[in-house]
């Protein structure tokens, strides 16, 4: 057993041994959840992590459908306890300016789990790890994977670097395992070495944000709630995810050629959506902007594949649809979750093919699509949810269970009949034009 020992300094240090029952590349919250699920279960599970924890991250609205996976993982009364702000609702602007009513998630579910968190991810993803330590993992900071060993066509281990405290200098060092579990989120690292990986046509988006401090709140219920808004002529939109101490992370998407002409600074683009959005504008008046411009791009993909012998990919490493739902914790923890019964499994029964190890495939995807049909609809030009509604009001309650979160329950999908083929046009055609 190496010391997850966890320093000041943020490193999990230690030596490592030369053979495990797992490996996990990646410490985020799909290789938190799946390692400390497989702990729970009595195998012998090392994480390999590049950075030091904590570490920053992207992506802090969670949604209610979480809960659940939180719940297994035993780590609800510590959320309660945590200062993150509580969410209830989401709620939409439309070009610019145009409010809709607010979803909250109690009207349609009076469970507790129909409130949830928006959690700064350091923290949120600091909290998973140290659940994972608890329950038995094995964590190693500092660790950075370089290859995933093949004997013919099975994964056998990895070779990584480790550096870091403990360490009297970088070694890099062979370890075992018949199962290597990929959780490398958008580095995608076993799709992208072996080919898999294909990028949506259709979501070849970038995004820039930021934090602001003193932004207006609503008051109440509505403190915490996450915001979209379309700018006017909707070439992009804004996330508006309250946190703690007055800080609210602000983001900005659209199509990549869009956002990242040549010319221009991610702060120039910022601001010349942002004079597009006046109801944004408004509550940025008393604000102040806390931390420096960020990037990120072309970011929705998927795997063609989601195992093979010795190896299966979780969360992120398998595929994201876009960021406008906040599906992708979820999907992490779910997929982490999912991906731990499967190999809890093939530990059993010592069955580490392909076939066993990607089981999960076809239910997990059949959920992604619901996702990914929701977002496509969300940029499909001339479809409006408002309209939709008033339309088809019988689909109200499937349109907040893919909200929430809860994809995977039956006849969710029998809203998209209604809905049609909604596509929108390839962004490699947006134009650039300002
Ligand atoms: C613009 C944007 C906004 C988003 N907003 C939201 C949101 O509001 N709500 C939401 O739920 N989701 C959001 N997401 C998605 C969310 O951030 C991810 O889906 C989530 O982090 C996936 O978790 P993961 O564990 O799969 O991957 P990650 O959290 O990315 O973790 C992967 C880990 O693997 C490590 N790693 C990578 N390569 C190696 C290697 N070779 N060796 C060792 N370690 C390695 C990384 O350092 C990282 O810590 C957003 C995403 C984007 C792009």
């Amino acid at each position: 057993m190496i010391q997850s020992t966890y320093t000041p300094s943020g490193e999990y240090s230690g030596s490592v041994r030369s053979s495990y029952d797992v490996i996990v590349i990646g410490g985020g919250p799909a290789g938190a959840t799946v390692s400390a699920l497989l702990a729970e279960y009595g195998h012998d599970v090392l994480v390999l992590e590049r950075h030091s924890i904590p570490r920053f991250h992207v992506g802090e609205s969670l949604i209610p459908e979480t809960y659940w996976t939180l719940q297994r993982l035993g780590l609800i009364d510590e959320l309660k306890a945590s200062a993150f702000p509580k969410k209830f609702s989401v709620q939409f602007v439309s070009d610019g300016w145009k409010e809709s009513a607010p979803f909250y998630f109690d009207m349609h579910n009076s469970h507790e789990s129909a409130q949830t968190w928006q959690v700064e991810r350091a923290d949120f993803d600091k909290m998973l790890i140290e659940n994972a330590v608890r329950k038995g993992a094995n964590i190693r900071t500092g660790a950075q994977v370089l290859e995933v060993l093949f004997e013919g066509d099975r994964a056998v281990g990895v070779r990584v670097k480790l550096t870091g405290a403990g360490d009297a200098e970088t070694v890099t060092q062979e370890i075992k395992a018949p199962v290597v579990i990929d959780a490398s989120g958008t580095s995608a690292f076993l799709a992208n070495r072996l080919k898999l990986k294909v990028s949506d046509p259709c979501l070849q988006k970038g995004t820039i944000w930021t934090y602001f401090k003193g932004a207006q709140r609503d008051p109440g219920k509505d403190e915490g709630a996450t915001l979209i808004l379309q700018t006017e002529g909707k070439r992009s939109w804004f996330w508006y995810i309250p946190l703690r101490d007055d800080v609210v992370s602000i983001g900005c998407t659209g199509a990549m050629n869009y956002m990242f002409s040549k010319g221009t600074t991610p702060e120039a683009t910022y601001q010349r959506e942002l004079a597009r959005c006046p109801y944004l504008q408004k509550r940025l008046v008393n604000a102040t902007r806390c931390m420096d411009y960020f990037t990120t791009r072309d970011y929705s993909y998927r795997s063609t594949q989601a195992a093979g012998n010795g190896w299966v990919l979780c969360g992120d490493a398998f595929g994201f649809v876009d960021p406008v739902y906040s599906s992708g914790v979820y999907l992490a923890l779910k997929g982490g979750e999912i991906v731990a019964d499967t190999v809890h499994e093939a530990l059993e029964s010592k069955d580490f093919s392909g076939a066993k190890l990607g089981a999960w495939h076809d239910g997990y995807v059949e959920g992604l699509d619901n996702f990914k049909k929701l977002v496509y609809a969300f940029y499909t030009p001339g479809f409006s949810f408002g309209n939709f509604m008033r339309e088809h009001p019988q689909y109200r309650s499937n349109l907040i269970d893919i909200l929430v979160g809860a994809v995977f329950k039956p006849g969710v999908s029998d809203i998209f009949k209604a809905m049609g083929d909604v596509m929108p046009p390839s962004d490699r055609e947006e134009p650039v034009a300002m």
